[in-house]
């Protein structure tokens, strides 16, 4: 199902969208060397209760997972990069977090996610990696507004990942979002422009470039729901949630510092 939100919900979306990002730059404020996953997912769980807002996780429980995921964050550690299960695992120098959040508030929902490197050091293919994904991200969301299809962001997208020397996993990729965190149309992060669904304004889309360093291939962890890197590389993950204006695309999912 394709959702197109009338203005109102649209108003909601971007309330939605901000806290988001705001939990999302809390936690990473917060994290540091010594950090634990499950701090994380605790502070998550604080924040959206006080927000009056709703985990678009605790229940989740699709066929590729194992059960309800009952916690309120995917935390995604080195070669873990797609719906990382919060443990117990400490944070050290160096290791490449992403975080995903998805959340519902007053009915219509926003999901975003970041990579950023815990402690001092800056591991160059890491650095490399992360900017990638945000680079495609940047390049996803240029592509979008109305009249252009979902190929031309898939284009965009896997263009900049492409040109950056990744291959590209087409098992995961963005997606609708509105009243649930997950519906059409699918945006893959390759794909040819011109082709796939024609956007028009108040569409709300969650793009998501994400990458591996050497592989496109995923394994499932033995938790069942953590999707890590085949060969171990190390990985990254970019994500906003746009709306689909008259004249161009909005991102929801702006940090506070960066929002206009
Ligand atoms: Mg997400
Ligand atoms: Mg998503």
């Amino acid at each position: 199902m394709i959702e197109i939100l009338n203005p109102s919900e649209l108003a909601r979306a971007k309330d939605t969208g901000a806290l988001v990002a705001d939990i999302l730059q809390t936690l990473r404020s917060r994290t540091s060397v010594g950090t634990n996953l499950l701090d994380i997912d605790r502070w998550t769980k604080e924040m959206i209760v006080e927000a009056g807002a709703e985990s678009c996780y605790v229940d989740y429980a699709p066929s590729f997972g194992r059960g309800p995921f009952g916690h309120y964050i995917c935390t995604a550690v080195n070669d873990a990069v797609l719906h990382g299960l919060p443990h117990d695992y400490t944070l050290a120098d160096g290791d490449l977090l992403s975080l995903d959040l998805a959340v519902s508030l007053e009915g219509v929902a926003a999901d975003s996610a970041i990579s950023f490197i815990v402690g001092e050091s800056k591991p160059p293919e890491s650095v490399a990696l992360i900017n990638a994904t945000e680079r495609a991200l940047r390049a996803g969301i240029a592509a979008a507004g109305p009249g252009a299809r979902t190929g031309d962001i898939s284009h965009a997208i896997g263009s900049v990942l492409r040109e950056a020397g990744y291959s590209i996993n087409t098992e995961f990729g963005g997606h609708g979002i509105g009243s649930t965190m997950h519906q059409d149309p699918h945006v893959s992060n390759t794909g040819r422009p011109g082709r796939g669904y024609k956007l028009r304004p108040g569409l709300m889309l969650a793009l998501e470039p994400w990458v591996m360093a050497d592989t496109a291939e995923l394994v499932t962890d033995a938790d069942g729901w953590t999707l890590r890197s085949a060969t171990g590389c190390r990985t990254a993950h970019s994500e906003h949630t746009i709306a689909i204006t008259d004249d161009g695309a909005e991102i929801l999912t702006l940090p506070s510092h960066a929002r206009p």
